[in-house]
């Protein structure tokens, strides 16, 4: 009987081993998203950094390899601000959310892509218009309540050289896209977004010296996202849209996973 039994859960623990390995075979068809892309670039070394400094805020460093300890495993420092990254409301408003505290559900929601690149290429001091909002809507419709919002300019195009990502002048005022004051208070008192993003190092335009943007968008306990990748390749609506940020204990902010769930 105890040898039986013993068969019994031997047989099923082997069928449950062999249904779970075709199970994760099978995965990637069983999805409900017609595709996931990946927001997200690279965390590395070789990244543009806010200062423009040749001396990377990232490092990482080995404590382990696989041949000498039998795992693998690294120690990594970073900026809070590098990367493809997320800025809580306590990075420009004192007492608001750090990155830990902002609520998950204000972190799964719709997407909407404004898709300004024509009007960016050539124009590195480009805002996003209230007007580009309106087309947008002319078009999809209205934007969704409790939406993030996304400006692709096409400035990720440069991502791969700091000198062209920073685009400083000679007097070393960076130049690049990023919103105006009026377009962001229009998408958060009439449209109620959660979060503001860009594929530049910032939501204000480069060449700001005081960060309206920021400073509005954090007082309305609006997250915003910077250096955002591959938004030439979602839709402009109908995603769904996850931020991950590292949950950092009293963090400004920290470096985010961003997937587009894209049905
Ligand atoms: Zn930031």
């Amino acid at each position: 009987m105890i040898k039986w039994k013993t068969f019994a859960i031997g047989w099923s623990l082997a069928l449950a081993l062999l249904l779970f390995a075709q199970h994760k075979s099978t995965m990637p068809d069983q999805t409900p998203y017609r595709t996931v892309v990946d927001l997200t670039h690279d965390l590395n070394d070789h990244s543009p950094n806010w200062e423009g400094t040749e001396q990377s805020p990232f490092t990482a460093r080995e404590l382990g390899n696989i041949e000498r300890d039998g795992y693998y495993s690294r120690i990594f420092t970073t900026q809070e601000h590098y990367g493809t990254h997320l800025d809580a409301p306590a990075h420009f408003a004192r007492g608001m959310w750090t990155v830990d505290q902002i609520p998950p559900e204000r972190l799964v929601r719709p997407l909407v892509v404004l898709n300004v690149r024509s009007k960016a290429t050539g124009h590195s001091d480009y805002e996003i218009s209230v007007q580009d909002i309106e087309e947008w809507e002319s078009r999809n419709g209205e934007i969704p309540s409790g939406a993030v919002v996304m400006a692709y300019t096409g400035w990720e195009d440069r991502w791969s050289s700091l000198k062209a990502f920073r685009n400083a002048a000679t007097d070393g005022v960076p130049h690049f896209p990023g919103y105006s004051l009026e377009a962001a208070q229009f998408l958060v008192k009439t449209r109620n977004v959660v979060a503001l993003g860009i594929d530049t190092m910032s939501i204000d335009p480069g060449a700001s010296e005081t960060y309206p943007v920021h400073q509005f968008t954090a007082k309305e306990s609006v997250y915003q996202l910077e250096n955002v990748a591959n938004l030439g390749l979602v839709p402009p609506s109908g995603a769904t849209i996850v931020v991950a940020p590292v949950k950092l204990e009293n963090g400004s902010g920290g470096p985010a996973r961003l997937l587009a769930l894209v049905k």
